[in-house]
Formats: structure tokens, C-alpha cells, sequence
């Protein structure tokens, strides 16, 4: 597993970074932008912005494809890496960049450091893209209401993390805890110990069984259902105690399907259990015995990441069915071209000056680098 490339961050110009994020918004409501489109929205030149493109394309931050109607401009996985990366470099956050620790199913997880040079944890969010689930019906959706489906569904993945990281550990639950957040990348303290996948010699083999039903329970008690507890989700630290990772697919206990995925966290560690540990228990927590005595998930969906989002999303990881009319839709609408353009070239210029503010704000601070080797984490 390799460095994330960002060599790049240092060398694109403040002109590159305008087209790049034009192309972006021009993505929420086109599958490929037009190069007029993009100018507009960038509010430069065409001339200029033709070379711009065609420099982009060369370091495959964007794609260029002909569509079935016409050409157009597309933003790749690594463009919009760097879009994010970048606004999370100008705030400060990452001083430099280190090695991929981890690929799962939906995401790409490095060590970084923080501006004390603390190593931290990068989590880039990838949905919509190497899934095949539903694919023709998805492909269908898509075509007719999300052009963007990847950007919108990597976006929404990252920002329902970064929410319910953000609710559990202020009550004391043991996760990672958040940093920031910018489009499909969320930046969380570094957890100091392996899954427990890694895990074939346990002290106290009770205790860690112990801890995890009442972490199950506790959840629910909030509210909430992990529905991923599995052992590649759940690091052990030195002390034998467990750190919960990956929430996307969390869902609350008024989920239709609550009882089924509340079971099926509890059998997932039973087996393992019996598997790795052979240790098997009569006891172990039942859904209706809960008594809910928090509203965590209420207080998520209230916190800007909306019913309708979730549900987008966790169609796509394939925790409901169907999803109802009307979900899931960016709220962007135009009546026409002109309003669109101007909209959008309007988004662009604000993005552009948080940029530059918090770059500005302290330019004592230089870019972030690639770690040196031996401050990387193994
Ligand atoms: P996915 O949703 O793709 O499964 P995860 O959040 O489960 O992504 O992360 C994948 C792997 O990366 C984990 O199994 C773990 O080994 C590692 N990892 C993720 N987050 C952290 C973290 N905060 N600290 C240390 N390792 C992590
Ligand atoms: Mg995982």
C-alpha cells in the first residue's frame, strides 16, 4: 500500500484550484461538464481555461469523455482527493502525509500528521463506484436524478461518520475521536491498536466479550445500532479494551429492520468468539429487553445530515430496500442556464475565499509535506 499522491498540492496554481472546483460544481447537475460550462462557472477566460483543463487531465484530477449528447470534463477519485486535501491543508489540520494503513470496503485510511506532527488518522470516503449491488437499477437512478452519484454519495458517507463520531464521543463511548471534516475525507484521532480481526491471545477473554455485548446495548440504549460490529471494525488497545471504527451504515433502532441488524451485531461477536477464543456464553443481549433511554439518532438526523440522506446512503450500503420519492436529492435546483451558472460561479468564489483566508491567516505555516520515513507509522 503507497502514499497518497500530493505532490500536486503543491504545484497546481490558485487558477487550476478555481477550474477543479468549478468542474465539482458543475458535477452536481451534469454526469460530464462542458468546457464553456466550466469557464463560466469559473468565471475565466476560454483560452485560458482550455489549457487549464487539458493540464488537469494530464495529472487525471479529471477525465475527459465523450457523452451520448456531448464532451465533457469529469472529476476523478484523485481531483477530488485533492480538493479535499487541500481545503484540510489550508485549515491547518495535516502538516504531512504518510502511508495507507487500511483499505475497506468503502474507503482508503492513511496516517497523517497534525501541525505538532502527531500522527492522525485520514479517512477518504469511496461509495458508489466499485459497488456493483443494484447495479442496474442504480444506473437507472442515477441517470434520471443524480448525476453526481459518487461525489454526492462518498460526501454524505463521510459527513454521517464525521456527525455520529462527533454524538458518540461526547458521551464518553469509546471511538476515534473527529478532527474535521471536508467533502469525502474525515480526519479522527489515530486509535493505538490492531482489529480484532489481529487478535488470537486475549487476557481476559470474558471481559472483552463482556465489554462488547455492553457496548451493543449501550448503543441501542441510545438509540443506535452500529450494524457493521464486526472484528475488522473494532480495535483493541494495550489495556484489552475495545475502540469502535466505521459508522455509515449505522442506523437507529426505529429502523424497520432495527431487531435484525441489532441480532445481527450480537451473533457476528458470538461467533467469532466461538471460533477464535472458543468461548461461548448463554449470555448475550436481546432487542426487546432495550430500554431506550437516549435519542442519539434523532440528534444526528437534526444536525444537518437529514433523513433523506441517510436514506440515499444507506440504500447504497444495502440496509433498506427502496428508497421513498424525493430522497436523497441535493437541494440545488435552477430554472435555467443562466441562474445555474451564476449560482454556481457564486459557490466557486466562496470556496476560493476560504481558501485563501486560511491560508493567508498564517503563511508563517508552510504546506504540508510527505512525512520523512521515520516519522511515518509502520
Ligand atoms: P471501511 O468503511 O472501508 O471498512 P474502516 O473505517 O473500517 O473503513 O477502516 C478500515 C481499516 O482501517 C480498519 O479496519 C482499521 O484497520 C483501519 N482504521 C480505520 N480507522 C482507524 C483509526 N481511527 N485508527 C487506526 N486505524 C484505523
Ligand atoms: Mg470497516
Amino acid at each position: 500500500m503507497g502514499k497518497l499522491n500530493v505532490a500536486m498540492l503543491r504545484y497546481l496554481t490558485r487558477e487550476d484550484f478555481r477550474v477543479l472546483t468549478a468542474i465539482e460544481m458543475g458535477m452536481k447537475n451534469h454526469e460530464l461538464v462542458p468546457a464553456t460550462l466550466a469557464a463560466s462557472i469559473a468565471n475565466l477566460h476560454h483560452g485560458g481555461v482550455h489549457k487549464i483543463l487539458k493540464e488537469l487531465c494530464k495529472h487525471r484530477l479529471l477525465s475527459y469523455e465523450r457523452g451520448k449528447h456531448y464532451d465533457g470534463y469529469r472529476l476523478t477519485n484523485t481531483g477530488y482527493d485533492y480538493l479535499a486535501l487541500k481545503t484540510l491543508t489550508s485549515r491547518q489540520l495535516i502538516s504531512s502525509f504518510g502511508n495507507q494503513i487500511g483499505v475497506g470496503k468503502e474507503s482508503n485510511i492513511y496516517v497523517v500528521a497534525d501541525p505538532e506532527d502527531k500522527p492522525i488518522c485520514l479517512k477518504l470516503h469511496r461509495l458508489g463506484r466499485t459497488c456493483f449491488r443494484n447495479l442496474k437499477e442504480k444506473r437507472d437512478y442515477h441517470a434520471h436524478r443524480h448525476k453526481a452519484g459518487w461525489l454526492y454519495l462518498s460526501r454524505i458517507s463521510a459527513t454521517k461518520e464525521y456527525a455520529y463520531m462527533e454524538a458518540l464521543s461526547k458521551r464518553d463511548f469509546p471511538v476515534p475521536k473527529p478532527i474535521d471534516i471536508n467533502r469525502h475525507c474525515v480526519l479522527m484521532e489515530l486509535v493505538n491498536g490492531h482489529p480484532l480481526s489481529r487478535l488470537y491471545e486475549v487476557d481476559n477473554v470474558e471481559n472483552l466479550y463482556d465489554d462488547l455485548m455492553n457496548l451493543i446495548v449501550r448503543f441501542a440504549q441510545h438509540g443506535v445500532i452500529h450494524g457493521d460490529f464486526n472484528e475488522f471494525n473494532i480495535m483493541i488497545n494495550d489495556e484489552e479494551k475495545p475502540i469502535v471504527i466505521d459508522f455509515p451504515q449505522m442506523v437507529s433502532v426505529t429502523h424497520a429492520n432495527a431487531e435484525m441488524y441489532f441480532d445481527r451485531d450480537v451473533k457476528c461477536i458470538r461467533a467469532f468468539f466461538k471460533k477464535r477464543f472458543n468461548y461461548e456464553s448463554h449470555l448475550y443481549p436481546i432487542f426487546e429487553d432495550i430500554v431506550r433511554e437516549e435519542f442519539l439518532d434523532v440528534e444526528v438526523s437534526a444536525s444537518g445530515f437529514t433523513k433523506n440522506m441517510d436514506q440515499f446512503l444507506l440504500h447504497e450500503l444495502g440496509m433498506v430496500d427502496s428508497i421513498e420519492e424525493g430522497s436523497g436529492e441535493e437541494s440545488d435546483f435552477y430554472e435555467n442556464e443562466k441562474d445555474e451558472v451564476e449560482h454556481l460561479a457564486e459557490r466557486v468564489a466562496e470556496l476560493m475565499k476560504e481558501e485563501s483566508s486560511e491560508v493567508l491567516g498564517n503563511s508563517t505555516v508552510p504546506p504540508a509535506k510527505e512525512m520523512s520515513d521515520n516519522a511515518k507509522s509502520e
